[in-house]
C-alpha cells in the first residue's frame, strides 16, 4: 500500500501545490491529480525536477485535448504550466512560443505577423506543449515539418535545447516525448500575407467543422490510421459508428471521435475503445493503435 503523498514530501517551490486538484480534460470525464503542480517560472520548474524524490510520479498535463484522466484521478505530481509559459512572439520568419501557449493562439499570431505554415495549429486544441509530445497535425502538415529547436528539461530538471533531428518524430509520437517536459518551441514559418492566411485558416476550419464533432466532449482521433486504411473507415466497417456504452459514444459524424454524452466515465470510454478495437481487429485483422494517451 503506498501511503498518500503531501506536500511535506515535495521540494520548497515559490509556484503553488494544490492537493486533491481536479483535472480538466476535453471528455469532461476523470478524477483529481493528488497534487498539481503549478511553476512560478523556468527556474522554479528545474528547482522542483531537481529536487523531487525520485519514487514521486511526475507527468505533465497540457490542454488535456488528448488524454482521458481516470476516474480514480492521477497519482503523484501533475505539472500544469501556467501563463508565464505561454508568451508567443513572432521575429522574421521564426515563432517562438511557450509550451503553454494554446496552438490556436499561435496560428492567430502568425496570421497578425503574416506568417504562413502554422495554419493547420488553429483547428488543433491543444497547447504547444502536447503538439510538440504528440507530433500534432492536421491536413497534410505536422509539427515535424515547422519545429526548428524546443527548450526542454529533462526529469532530473537538466535544461536542454533541442533540435528538430533529436526528437525522433514519427505519425502522432516523438521518441523523446516521455524523458522531457517542453518548455518552449520555435517553429519555421514562411512570410505571407495576412489575406492569404485568414483564407488558408477559414478554409481549414470549414472542413473541419463539417467533418468532425468539435462542439462535443471528445478527445479528436481515438487511434492512430494504420497505414492501410484510415481509421474511421475500418471502425465503420466493423459496424462501431454510433456504438454506446454507459454514456460514451463513438460520433455519428466521425467514427475515429468518442463523444462523451453527459455522464460518461473515463471506464466508459476505455471500454466503448477497447470494444471498438476488438472489432476492428475481428472484422479486418487490423490492430489499431490509440492515438488518445490515458492517464493515471
Ligand atoms: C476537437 C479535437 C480536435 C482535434 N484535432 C486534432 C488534429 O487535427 N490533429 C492532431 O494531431 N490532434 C488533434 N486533437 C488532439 C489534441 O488536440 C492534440 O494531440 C494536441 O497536440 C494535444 O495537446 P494538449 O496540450 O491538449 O496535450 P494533452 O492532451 O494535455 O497531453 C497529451 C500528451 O502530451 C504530453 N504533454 C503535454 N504537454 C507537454 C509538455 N509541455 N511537455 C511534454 N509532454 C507534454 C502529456 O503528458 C500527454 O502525454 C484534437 C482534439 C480535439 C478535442
Amino acid at each position: 500500500m503506498t501511503l498518500p503523498l503531501t506536500t511535506y514530501h515535495l521540494p520548497l517551490i515559490r509556484g503553488q501545490y494544490r492537493k486533491n486538484a481536479e483535472l480538466k480534460s476535453w471528455f469532461d470525464v476523470g478524477g483529481p491529480a493528488e497534487i498539481m503542480f503549478r511553476p512560478a517560472d523556468l527556474a522554479d520548474l528545474q528547482d522542483f525536477l531537481k529536487n523531487c524524490p525520485k519514487e514521486i510520479p511526475v507527468q505533465i498535463l497540457g490542454a488535456g485535448s488528448n488524454v482521458i484522466i481516470s476516474d480514480e484521478g492521477v497519482k503523484g505530481v501533475v505539472i500544469r504550466l501556467p501563463g508565464e509559459f505561454a508568451k508567443i512572439s513572432c521575429e522574421g520568419n521564426l515563432v517562438r512560443a511557450g509550451a503553454a501557449a494554446l496552438c490556436g493562439n499561435v496560428a492567430l499570431s502568425c496570421k497578425n505577423s503574416a506568417l504562413s505554415g502554422l495554419e493547420f495549429f488553429t483547428g488543433i486544441p491543444g497547447s504547444v506543449g502536447g503538439a510538440m509530445a504528440m507530433n500534432a497535425g492536421c491536413y497534410g502538415s505536422d509539427v515535424s515539418q515547422i519545429l526548428v529547436s524546443a527548450t526542454a528539461l529533462d526529469h532530473d530538471g537538466k535544461l536542454y535545447e533541442l533540435k528538430n533531428p533529436d526528437f525522433g518524430f514519427f505519425y502522432r509520437g516523438s521518441k523523446i516525448a516521455k524523458d522531457f517536459f517542453f518548455v518552449e518551441a520555435v517553429f519555421r514559418a514562411e512570410k505571407s500575407s495576412i489575406e492569404a492566411v485568414t483564407k488558408k485558416i477559414s478554409e481549414l476550419n470549414q472542413q473541419r467543422e463539417t467533418a468532425q464533432p468539435i462542439r462535443a466532449k471528445t478527445g479528436g482521433s481515438t487511434f492512430k490510421n494504420p497505414p492501410e486504411k484510415r481509421a474511421w473507415q475500418l471502425i465503420d466497417e466493423a459496424g462501431c459508428r454510433g456504438k454506446i456504452i454507459g454514456d460514451a459514444q463513438i460520433s455519428e459524424k466521425h467514427c475515429n471521435f468518442m463523444i462523451n454524452r453527459g455522464k460518461a466515465r473515463a471506464q466508459d470510454l476505455i471500454d466503448l475503445g477497447t470494444e471498438v478495437k476488438k472489432s476492428v481487429k475481428e472484422k479486418s485483422g487490423i490492430d489499431l493503435e490509440w492515438e488518445i494517451k490515458i492517464l493515471r
